[in-house]
């Protein structure tokens, strides 16, 4: 239990206790497992307070989250010999998230990824968003929600300890149509897995796709080249030299994208391909071979030198494996690891880039009358 005299201890937990700052031993009640912690993590670009809430397993597993942005600051999970290391890149404090950040363990939306042109039409009208990515809309606009400050509370959880985190982005907020009632459920399960549960709901038609952007390392350092991915998806999304798909469900047999079995992100990466050539590498959706709405394993990551195994689980259709390309060593991170080029990687379950404007694509129309629903569990073990 922490000693720092701006940590106070609290004995229980209850729903809604969203402003303690403290460390909650939810073993002290009947049926809550694990702890909570909260310090103060600094202050948003608008002055409001930000806290670190670090859920702590039975285990000894930790995952570090701050209400600016949902951002995951930090996870920490064992190798093969019971180490813990951190396996998400970022940085120390809050400020240099504000500064400069890659979306570094962000909860994206209000639409991951990419809109061509920033344009889109719904129900016969046209919105007009932020071009924040060459020609294109990227992750929620100028101020998206990797960017807000979210209202947080504990949660009774039997699975271990979590968070809730809430906003309330407004109608016509960077461009997007409706009132969205969006809420972020975060728990850090007994069997190591990170778990995502994110829901809401709209007072207009709208289009929704929300996303979670931690880069793994599960080395916790170097690059990621030498990390086994399996992807059960039998086809891609292939994209336009902007990144946005050209609609086509292209067979991975044959190319660079088959991952059906286990292959080292680094074993093709440099082939002569034109999709590679686009992406400056893996920067694509992989259309993962599942039923709509079901909750299957969308991936699976070996890393040889650790043992650490990641599985990627989510209802989503389609699943974003980005593999860090555009780190180019001009973000200094956690304890002074310089990013350089892959050496983090990301998982991010989604629909397809430029869904809106893709009729053919599952649709990411949310009405008034629906609740949007998206679990993403990535979950540790190891080989
Ligand atoms: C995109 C990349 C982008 C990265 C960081 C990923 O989701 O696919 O193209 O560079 O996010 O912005």
């Amino acid at each position: 239990m922490q000693t720092n005299s701006q940590w106070l201890t609290i004995l229980s937990v209850s729903l809604g206790a969203a402003a303690l700052v403290g460390c909650a031993d939810l073993s002290k009640s009947t049926q809550k497992r694990g702890q909570i912690i909260v310090r103060p993590f600094g202050l948003a670009p608008d002055g409001s307070d930000v806290n670190l809430y670090t859920l702590r397993n039975v285990k000894g597993a930790e995952v570090g989250i701050c209400n600016y942005g949902g951002l995951v600051i930090f996870l920490k999970v064992p190798d093969r010999s019971g180490k813990l290391a951190d396996v998400v890149l970022g940085y120390d404090n809050l400020p240099d998230y504000i500064r400069d950040t890659p979306y570094f363990g962000a909860l994206i939306g209000r639409y991951g990824n990419r809109i061509a042109k920033g344009k889109f039409t719904l129900d016969g009208k046209e919105y007009t968003l932020a071009v924040n990515n060459g020609p294109n809309a990227l992750h929620g606009g100028l101020k998206g929600f990797d960017k807000v400050v979210w209202e947080a509370r504990f949660l009774a959880s039997l699975e271990g300890p979590s968070l809730e985190l809430l906003y309330v982005s407004k109608d016509g907020e960077e461009g997007y149509p409706g009132t969205l009632s969006v809420k972020a459920v975060y728990t850090l399960t007994d069997d190591n897995a990170l778990k995502l549960e994110y829901t809401a709901t709209t007072d207009k038609d709208t289009v929704v796709n929300l996303t979670h952007h931690s880069y793994f390392n599960l080395a916790g350092r170097g690059d990621i080249l030498n990390h086994q991915v399996m992807l059960p998806a039998d086809k891609f999304t292939p994209v336009d030299s902007t990144l946005i798909p050209t609609g086509e469900l292209k067979p991975v047999d044959g190319t660079p994208f088959d991952f059906r079995t286990p292959t080292a992100i680094g074993a093709r990466i440099g082939q002569e391909d034109e999709q590679l050539k686009f992406g400056g590498g893996y920067d694509h959706n992989w259309v993962i071979n599942k039923q709509t709405g079901q909750l299957t394993r969308m991936a699976r990551v070996y890393e040889p030198t650790s043992g650490r195994v990641m599985e990627v689980w989510s209802t989503e259709p389609g699943l974003q494996f980005y593999s860090g390309n555009f780190l180019d060593g001009k973000n200094t991170g956690k304890g002074g690891w310089v990013y350089k080029f892959r050496n983090g990687f990301c998982m991010e379950p989604q629909h397809y880039p430029d869904s809106p404007n893709h009729p053919d694509f599952p649709s990411v129309v949310l009405k008034p009358a629906q609740t949007y629903r998206n679990t993403i569990i990535y979950k540790f073990s190891v080989q």
